[in-house]
């Protein structure tokens, strides 16, 4: 089974927005056992959205779709689809009536060309959206298959989870279940963590059910994915058990989550369970690690508040800091202790480091210090070095420092 994607929009072409869509869905095929061998951007221009289309049908079994399933001007996918299918576009009532109830119960006026989002080429069948307004489709073109999907990526990872990637393996006439489990870690390199497993990797070589694949993703780390293919899903389940325990058996400490895990999650998760609350002093990070806890649902039980203490003085008054060099694991201490009590927090951590672009009281950019005051008085501190692009320091001063905190709870 093959299936192509077309990642239609003018925006992708001019470097205005990334073609994310395309690798999420190749990620995801692959994961079942699909192939994508061809993956194209196109503009917002009808002829060249035909053509596209035409030519992935011609080499593949199926073709996704994403994007200009709007209702603007520009977006004209639908029209392109109906043309390669030699049909016309009819309006769905359900799905106009859908739309207008969406923007009644907002208390919005409905501006007329939404219902343009209601037109469904002859023949195709209506994927239901349950985010926004733009329906997908699933367009038969003889034995082959057109998917539209909207391009905001949550609408179109929802249908292409939902509906898209269950049509694809009933349409390959696979029985077999398959599903996989991603492990996340943090802590080392693609290529370290491929050398300690490659002893496991030799083994699954050999094995036909299980495949192991790494996948890199900067700032949030590696994801080592098990994907197990049996008849039935207990059969699955107890593949992806096994494979996981021995993963881990190798590298462990560094798998800080599963699936849909990340680390703000786990970290929130292991404090709520000791009961603990957490404080943060941020400088270098200027609120960062606040924001992407606060990010998950429920931080409320166990994130007290940060203090954002950019400035020295503001680390010397706010948080008793003695003055002096504040990229230090004496100033990171003294930032965690301080935080934790000014917050009435059980844990402090604290961070303060080198995002450049030029260096400070004698630290390389890229420093960064590290401090965890626990409920027992105990601290720890420890300096990391990171790489130097400013971005890249600050993301990566996130997950580490998150990571430290992790490794103190275990
Ligand atoms: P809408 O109903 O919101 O108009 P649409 O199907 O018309 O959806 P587009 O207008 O093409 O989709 O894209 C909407 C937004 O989705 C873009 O502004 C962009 O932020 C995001 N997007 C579109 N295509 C991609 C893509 N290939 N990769 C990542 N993001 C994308
Ligand atoms: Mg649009």
């Amino acid at each position: 089974m093959r299936c192509d994607v077309v990642a239609v929009g003018t925006e992708l072409l001019l470097g205005q927005i990334i073609d994310t869509n395309s690798s999420w869905i190749g990620e995801q095929l692959a994961a079942v056992g699909i192939d994508s061998l061809m993956q194209v951007k196109v503009g917002d221009n009808k002829d060249r959205v035909v053509d596209a289309i035409r030519d992935r049908l011609q080499e593949a079994d199926a073709v996704v779709v994403c994007g200009g399933l709007g209702p603007t001007h520009d977006d004209l996918t639908r029209e392109a689809i109906a043309t390669v299918m030699g049909v016309s576009l009819e309006l769905d009532d359900d799905i106009a009536a859908a739309i207008e109830a969406m923007f009644a119960s907002r208390q919005r006026r409905m501006p007329a060309n939404n219902l343009k989002q209601a037109e469904v080429p002859v023949g195709a069948q209506v994927i239901a959206q349950t985010r926004g307004t733009a329906p997908g489709l699933i367009c038969p073109v003889g034995n082959k298959v057109i998917y539209a999907v909207p391009g905001v990526p949550h609408e179109m990872r929802d249908m292409m989870e939902r509906v898209i990637i269950p049509d694809l393996i009933a349409r390959s006439g696979e029985t077999a279940i398959i599903a996989s489990r991603v492990l996340r870690t943090w802590g080392d390199s693609e290529s370290g963590l491929n050398e300690r497993l490659q002893p496991l990797i030799n083994e699954l070589d050999r094995s036909p059910d299980t495949t192991l694949a790494f996948l890199a993703s900067g700032w949030e780390g590696i994801k080592v994915r098990l994907t197990a293919k049996a008849i039935t899903r207990d059969a699955v389940n107890v593949l992806l058990d096994t494979w996981e325990r021995r993963v881990r058996e190798v590298v462990g400490d560094i798998v800080f989550g599963v699936d849909d895990d990340n680390m703000e999650s786990v970290v929130l998760a292991m404090l709520r369970q000791r009961g603990l609350t957490l404080g943060l002093a941020e400088s270098v990070t200027g609120g960062l690690v606040s924001g992407r806890l606060t990010q998950i649902a429920g931080a409320s039980d166990v994130f007290r508040g940060a203090v954002v203490s950019y400035a020295s003085d503001v680390k010397f008054s706010l948080l008793q800091v003695t003055p002096g060099p504040v990229v230090s694991e004496p100033a990171a201490i003294e930032m965690a202790r301080g935080v934790k009590d000014l917050l009435g927090a059980d844990i402090g951590l604290a961070l303060t480091g080198v995002a450049g672009p030029e260096q400070q009281d004698g630290q390389a950019v890229g420093t960064l210090c590290v401090a965890v005051a626990l409920a027992n008085g105990e601290v720890h501190a420890k300096t990391f070095v990171l790489p130097g692009q400013r971005e890249q320091m600050r993301q990566m001063s996130v997950i580490s420092s998150l990571d430290m905190l992790r490794r103190l709870l275990a």
